[in-house]
């Protein structure tokens, strides 16, 4: 029985100085930040999985997950081309990966119709809205065509009209019409109109109130502070009548000699 005893009490023992070196162990002042990760290597590439490996940047730790492949890195941008469109046919071509020696095929659309000298009575020139077209011989396949001429879109280049400035409340309105001859763009095949508006200013209040009315012995008064700009006041405020024999406080403008009647 006091074998037992014994070895009880140095498992015991055992027990709290296993736990005092895990509670020590939890307050290592390394352990006692957030990891910041820095991606440092990816094994992976366009097509075979791998690792990402990253290092936390204030204690050091390396971490390591699965990647998955890549894929590639198409260069869309510069096209190598095998055989050149023109207005009959696609033509094609292949693109390289960023990353890896790989090549794709791709298509080039085709041209458009190139007409060099269209035929002047057959000219339908575009408006602002409206496409166009013109006629004539196509300069790669040497066949009469139609070809569109794209709509030019309204020119709000010119200057503006001022129809309303922007007050205290009010928004501004400015309108420019387009510059384009014969536009019909806007109502009634008027030249069309851009609408420029500009925010309301927001009213200019003044530091102090001002007394709008002084009080008498027969009516209360008032003060409000005042907008510069417009006839808005805000912070109305009741000043009570005047009552005889009894001294009034109020700090406005003749409130300095504390008012006794
Ligand atoms: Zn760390
Ligand atoms: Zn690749
Ligand atoms: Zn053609
Ligand atoms: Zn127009
Ligand atoms: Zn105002």
């Amino acid at each position: 029985m006091k074998t037992f005893k014994k070895s009880a009490t140095i498992l015991l023992t055992l027990l709290i100085v296993v736990l005092c070196i895990a509670v020590f162990a939890a307050c290592d002042p390394k352990d006692d930040h957030e990891h910041k990760w820095q991606e440092v290597e990816n094994t992976a590439t366009c097509t075979a999985a791998g690792e990402i490996v990253s290092k936390c940047e204030v204690c050091g730790e390396e971490k390591r997950e699965p990647s998955e492949a890549l894929g590639h890195d198409w260069d869309e941008e510069n096209i190598e081309i095998v055989t050149a469109s023109d207005c009959q046919k696609e033509g094609a071509g292949k693109v390289s990966c960023k990353r890896c020696p790989e090549k794709k095929d791709v298509v080039i659309p085709k041209l458009p119709h190139n007409i060099k000298r269209p035929v002047l009575s057959k000219i339908k020139p575009a408006t602002c809205t409206t496409p166009g077209s013109k006629e004539g011989e196509c300069d790669m396949c040497k066949q009469y065509v139609t070809v569109e001429i794209p709509a030019l879109g309204h020119d709000f280049s010119g200057t503006s009209v001022i129809v309303s400035e922007p007050s205290c409340e009010g928004k501004g309105i400015r309108e420019i019409t387009c510059k384009r001859k014969g536009c019909d763009g806007g109502e009634n095949g008027k030249p069309a109109v851009q609408v420029i508006e500009s925010p309301a200013l927001g009213h200019d209040w003044q530091t102090r109130a001002v007394v709008d009315k002084d009080p008498t012995f027969d009516e209360a008064g008032k003060r409000s502070v005042h907008c510069n700009r417009c006839e808005k006041t805000k912070d109305d405020e009741v000043l009570p009548k005047l009552v005889a024999g009894q001294k009034t406080t109020y700090k406005w403008r003749i409130s300095t000699a504390s008012l006794s009647i």
